[in-house]
């Protein structure tokens, strides 16, 4: 009886000298790995293995010593250096014969381009003993299936075109059968404005006593530039009981984190930014100094943001932010442009001119140069203004160019959502 409550495991092994020497990149581990997780398999590493015979041999005993299942891709050529089967035939301890529908599969195949088998490609035929075939519809290397004891090896070649289709068709005629059965259930909450180890500090004590219920959540927590997103995941054979808690699960978190929370369906910032403005019905424009734009670029990446989306304005100098946005000279001399003033002056010139009903307005110094001990690189200054008054803040940023830019966008795409949040929908 398998175990129910935890996954089968998986380890992926990519055979390809090239892989590691020519700097090709291993884009079937990742395909194959979001495919098994996909029918409730967990993946427990991938390996990069060059095809030299030794490497392959350490790498598969290592992959067999941990997982219930191998699938290797790559090194099912005709040629001397492709090995993958001789290996996965010789650690297994099996035979190989010659199976006599390959070679006829093989041999039409060149057939059709009209032309002659060459006799190395009789190699890509060799079955190893108890070896089950899955067929190749656009290349002459057919993968193959073999179970050994509680396990099993897949084994399917390294061309991307011709490795799919094949991965589809064993996973529905060899994989689920034998390791289906349970169901993963995937659950995540995005966060905004805080840091990874700020929220995991909070998150710790609600989500560790999960990892010891009898259906085991297992969380991870992800940082990128200005969003955490903590992830859920459990495994057992009864999805909707399964679903069920990990939505308590979630619900917990999306409770303690409060205003926090970006959204819980794993969209963009942008995206759920979008959503509420929507909702009810609100118009936005944007003011742009250190950003350059790229919080307009982020707000359009959203298909349909021309519902809401009015206008920006991208202005660097003085002079433009007075001509565009009415920002008053003498606030500009008494504070300078980087300020909370100048920044809300920004985001109210530019709500009284554009007439939408949310304004949001970035003002900061990106680097590397023109930072002072007063006004330092990082330094960056937002408001929003609104039916709800006009907010301003500051925040110091690190990093270089791109990350400051970057965070700012973020941080001033979650002071909307902030805003917006705020006032009923
Ligand atoms: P094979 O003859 O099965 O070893 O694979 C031949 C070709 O497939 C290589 O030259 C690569 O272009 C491609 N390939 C092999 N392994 C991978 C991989 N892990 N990811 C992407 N492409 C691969
Ligand atoms: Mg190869």
């Amino acid at each position: 009886m398998a175990r129910v409550s935890r996954p089968p495991v998986a380890a992926i092994l990519a055979a390809g000298s090239e892989l590691l020497l020519l700097g090709r990149a291993d884009t079937n581990s990742p395909y194959i790995a979001g495919h098994l997780q996909r029918h409730g398999i967990a993946v427990a590493f991938t390996s990069v293995v060059t095809d030299e015979h030794d490497d392959l041999v350490a790498a598969l005993r290592h992959a067999l010593s941990r997982a219930d299942l191998v699938v290797c891709t790559g090194g099912l050529g005709p040629t001397d250096d492709d090995r993958t089967r001789d290996v996965v035939a010789e650690v297994l301890g099996l035979t190989l014969h010659e199976d006599a529908a390959v070679v006829t599969a093989i041999r039409e195949r060149f057939g059709r381009r009209g032309l002659t088998m060459p006799e190395i490609n009789r190699r890509q035929a060799m079955v190893p003993a108890g070896g089950v075939v899955v067929p190749n519809t656009r290349g002459t290397a057919p993968g193959l299936w073999i179970r050994t004891g509680d396990q099993a090896v897949l084994l399917l070649p390294g061309p991307p075109r011709e490795m799919m289709p094949m991965l589809e068709e064993a996973l529905r005629a060899h994989v689920a059968p034998r390791f289906g059965g349970g169901v993963a259930v995937q659950r995540s909450v995005v966060l905004a404005g805080r840091s990874e180890s700020w929220v995991d500090e909070k998150a710790q004590p609600i989500y560790g006593p999960w990892r010891d219920e009898p259906v085991p959540i297992t969380t991870t927590i992800l940082a990128s530039l200005g969003s955490v997103e903590l992830h859920l995941s459990a495994y057992g054979p009864d999805g909707g009981a399964i679903a069920a808690r990990l939505d308590a699960a979630q619900a917990a978190l999306v409770e303690v984190f409060g205003d926090d929370v970006v959204n819980t369906d794993g969209t963009s910032l942008e995206a759920s930014v979008g959503g509420m403005l929507r909702t009810r019905g609100w118009t936005i424009a944007a003011a742009e100094s250190c950003t350059g734009g790229l919080l307009t670029t982020r707000l359009t990446d959203v298909p349909g943001s021309s519902a809401y989306l009015d206008r920006s304005v991208v202005s660097y100098s003085n002079a433009s932010k007075e001509a565009l946005l009415g920002v008053p000279p003498a606030l500009l001399q008494a504070h300078g442009a980087v300020s909370e003033p100048v920044a809300a002056a920004m985001a109210d010139g530019l709500r009284a001119r554009s007439g939408v009903t949310v304004t949001v307005a970035v003002t900061g110094i990106a680097g590397p140069d023109g930072g002072t001990p007063e006004k330092p690189v990082g330094l960056v200054c937002f408001a929003v203004s609104g039916p709800a008054g006009t907010e301003a803040r500051t925040s110091r940023f690190t990093g270089d160019r791109a990350i400051i830019r970057a965070l700012a966008a973020t941080t001033a795409l979650d002071l909307v959502r902030r805003y917006v949040r705020r006032s009923a929908a």
